[in-house]
């Protein structure tokens, strides 16, 4: 297959973690001659720091020609430090959502059983916990009209919902649901909201013409207490913008760690892939970061971009392989990981390559 993909590492960790997610698609390719290409692009704090944009007009034409992107993350703490900044990294991330129209995020919530022990979860709750979320990515409060008054007391943000951006997103979401269990949990706040009670309708609407999917509706404070306690009941869930960007942050920790979690974000044409976690300054350039997110963006981009769900199986179980033999990165260690075992970001990614090395008996001189 020839696939022409372009890499977005951004700041902070996205840089560190990012090298190893293309590192593993080079070696899926080579193993099984596919044809992949790469370019590179600035986005967020590094791009503004460079020329003044968050997103500059070169990184938006070069992911108009490419046919996937692997993204790490923006952000820099003097922004989180100074609201009052007008230019901001994010508003490249949302910027480039909006030019390529993706409008769905998708977020798979698995749980590695090695992991069990590394959420604040109690084992037996999270063990078998398969979600597949659907975010909406293009709409709700954060692309409503904002206003603040001239005398800066009072803020307002539109939570705003077209009939067209909920169908396309329950579309998704209800064919996704018959690859796997057949269920769908729709979340909003229709008792309270209009935009909600427009989005339970067309949720309604789309059930009927999936009658082989059972349909559920969840108010979103019911959602967030039925997430953590009881995941294993849920398959897919769907929801609006803001509800789903709360409630996937609340799933990462089933998951043990927000360096386990990729999400894939997706339209009409092609696929954003990257893990959903942030720039994290906290850990930025100690080398501890967790590569596996990146790593399973790849496996993302090989499954939901391009249909290659062998290849994307492959980078799944080369990591679940690594977590057997008791490796680790310091955000997913337990008490009872061993010290030789914890390794950093770039020891942890030069693994992750040796196992496809050896599992691929080719040459690989060539590739860097
Ligand atoms: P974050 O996701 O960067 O970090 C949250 C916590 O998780 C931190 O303690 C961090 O150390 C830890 N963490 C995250 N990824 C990890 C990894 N791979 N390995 C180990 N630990 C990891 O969220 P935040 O701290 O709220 O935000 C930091 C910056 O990132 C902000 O500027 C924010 O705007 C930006 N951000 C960007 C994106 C994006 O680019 N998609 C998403 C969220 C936040």
């Amino acid at each position: 297959m020839k696939k022409h993909i372009l890499v977005i590492p951004g700041d902070g960790i996205g840089a560190e973690v990012t090298v190893w997610g293309r590192k593993a698609l080079e070696q899926i390719a080579l193993k099984f001659d596919h044809d992949f290409s790469f370019d590179t692009a600035q986005m967020g704090h590094e791009a503004i720091e460079n020329c003044g944009n968050p997103l500059p007009d070169e990184t938006l034409d070069k992911a108009k020609l490419s046919d996937a992107i692997l993204f790490g993350a923006v952000g820099h703490i003097k922004y989180d430090l100074d609201p009052s900044l007008t230019v901001r990294p994010e508003q490249g991330l949302l910027k480039i959502r909006k030019e390529l129209g993706l409008f769905a995020n998708l977020r798979p919530i698995l749980v590695f059983d090695e992991l069990l022990g590394a959420s604040s979860l109690k084992p037996e709750i999270l063990k078998g916990t398969d979600i597949l979320f659907f975010r909406e990515l293009t709409g709700d409060v954060y692309f409503g009209e904002k206003q603040l008054s001239a005398d800066r007391n009072t803020a307002s943000d539109l939570m705003i919902y077209h009939r067209y951006e909920i169908e396309r997103i329950a579309v998704k979401a209800f064919e996704a649901a018959r690859n796997r269990r057949g269920k769908v949990c729709s979340v909003d706040k229709a008792n309270v909201l209009e935009s909600s009670r427009l989005w339970r309708e067309v949720i309604q609407e789309v059930a009927l013409r999936y009658p082989d999917v059972q349909t559920q509706h969840l108010f979103i404070d019911n959602a967030a207490m039925q997430l953590i306690r009881d995941p294993k009941q849920f398959d897919v869930i769907l929801t609006g913008n803001l509800f789903g960007d709360i409630l996937t942050d609340e799933a990462s920790q089933i998951a043990g760690s927000m360096g386990m979690l990729a999400s894939a974000s997706v339209g009409d044409k092609m696929g954003f892939f990257e893990p959903i976690h942030g720039s994290a300054h906290d850990i930025a350039g100690k080398n501890i970061a967790n590569p596996f997110a990146s790593v399973l963006s790849a496996a993302l981009l090989l499954n939901i971009g391009f249909g290659l769900k062998k290849e994307a199986d492959i980078l799944t179980n080369t990591i679940s392989d690594l977590l057997k033999e008791g490796y680790r990165t310091l955000d997913i260690s337990t008490p009872e990981t061993l010290a030789k075992n914890i390794l950093g970001t770039s020891e942890m990614g030069e693994l992750i390559i040796d196992k496809l090395k050896e599992l691929f008996p080719k040459p690989y001189d060539h590739v860097t």
